[in-house]
């Protein structure tokens, strides 16, 4: 089915503020998931909402819970989540984060203890909306892996994004590199078992180590592992987002001594920098349309693919689903429906409001 940005905003709103959240948070929440679909990022989108949902009926999740500043060394930050939505644990880090760099040129900050805070983009897209450069590496805990180390078979890793945002050029838009470090998210694994498809090869691996197309591997016992993106060097990169995000703020990494409670706990490590004490910012506007028109000049070897810069396939999906609607599976918006069920709400109701 195809929903409406607004419609599907406000739905997603009222089983928030019905889950306990008072209006802003559940506005937040569902603006940041609601985004995630708009930019065509489905796995982090609306269909979180369950397991907020369930997260927070069970405790592994509280609402109305602020962010706290745990450690103030000045331009070295460290925020607790105190296991409130990560949304908006991440969003008061980072805007606390902006607001001293203003001051000090350059923040290095690391948020602990905060539940799922989804699209990493969302705290890139802030240091841009600042004029800043900033640079994001997150880890999972609390839940059992999901990705394999490079030339391992078996799951060790969460799928560890990293973000980096930097402002836009003087004609050319921001760039936006927001990523998982698995080749492929778990979502999308979870919406090609829904619909009982095959992946594509080299994603995921069966229990024993052994490379397959069956989604399934990831839903059974003895489970098989994601693989990293770029082989050698997404297993790096996935390693360094452990260590950066779940050593330095203190949270812990997902290695077998942190408690792993069954529900969503990210870290993130960050770095904010004020470019214009850096460089003239004529001049690396200037150099950014350079770089930008040098990369995307090159003819494209499929001319139905042309060359693309970070944030872009995520601009276009937006304009098509502002204007077409948010595709939501029927798994999902049954799934989204019971989550409406458990919080008190007519899921009838909402059906309606979603149709109209
Ligand atoms: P993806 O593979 O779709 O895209 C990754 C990046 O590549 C984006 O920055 C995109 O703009 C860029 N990109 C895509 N095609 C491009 C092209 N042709 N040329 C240039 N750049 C291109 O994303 P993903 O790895 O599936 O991640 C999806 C989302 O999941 C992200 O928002 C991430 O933050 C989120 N995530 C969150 C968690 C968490 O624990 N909170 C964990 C994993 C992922």
């Amino acid at each position: 089915m195809l929903v409406r940005e607004a419609t599907l905003r406000s739905l997603i709103t009222d089983i928030f503020a019905a889950g306990g959240s008072e209006a802003a948070e559940a506005a937040m929440l569902s603006d940041h998931l609601v985004d995630a679909n708009l930019y065509g990022h489905d796995s982090h989108g609306v269909g979180m909402v369950p397991t907020y949902i369930k997260h927070v009926k069970s405790g592994r999740v509280f609402a109305n819970r602020p962010v706290t500043l745990a450690h103030d060394g000045g331009a070295l930050m460290v925020f607790d989540g105190g296991l409130g939505y990560g949304r908006r644990a991440a969003g008061e880090a980072m805007a606390q984060a902006v607001a001293r760099a203003r001051e000090t040129g350059v923040v290095a900050f690391a948020l602990r203890n905060a539940h799922h805070i989804g699209r990493v983009g969302r705290y890139g897209e802030m240091g841009i909306e600042a004029g800043f450069v900033s640079i994001h590496f997150v880890n999972v805990a609390d839940h059992g892996p999901l990705v394999a180390p490079h030339r391992g078979s078996d799951a060790r890793f969460s799928t560890n994004p990293f973000c980096v945002g930097i402002p836009a050029g003087r004609t050319t838009k921001p760039l936006l590199l927001d990523m998982a470090t698995s080749k492929v998210a778990m979502g999308k694994v979870r919406v090609a078992y829904n619909e009982g498809k095959a992946l594509a090869p080299g994603l995921v691996m069966d229990d024993r180590g052994q490379p397959s197309t069956d989604p399934s591997v990831m839903f059974r016992e003895p489970m098989g592992a994601l693989t990293t993106f770029a082989e050698h060097k997404g297993y790096a990169l996935a390693l360094v987002c452990e260590i950066l995000a779940g050593g330095l703020g203190g949270g812990g990494t997902i290695q077998p001594a942190t408690p792993r409670k069954g529900g969503i706990i990210n870290s993130m490590f960050s770095v904010v920098i004020d470019p214009a004490r850096l460089v003239d910012m004529d001049w690396l506007g200037r150099e950014i349309d350079a770089m930008i028109a040098y990369a995307k000049g090159s003819p494209a070897a499929d001319p139905a693919l042309p060359v693309l810069v970070p944030g872009e396939p995520e601009r276009l999906s937006a304009e098509a689903r502002r204007r077409d609607g948010v595709p939501i599976d029927p798994t999902t918006w049954g799934e989204i429906m019971d989550a409406a069920r458990r919080v008190g709400l007519d899921p009838q109701a909402l059906e309606r409001r979603a149709a109209a």
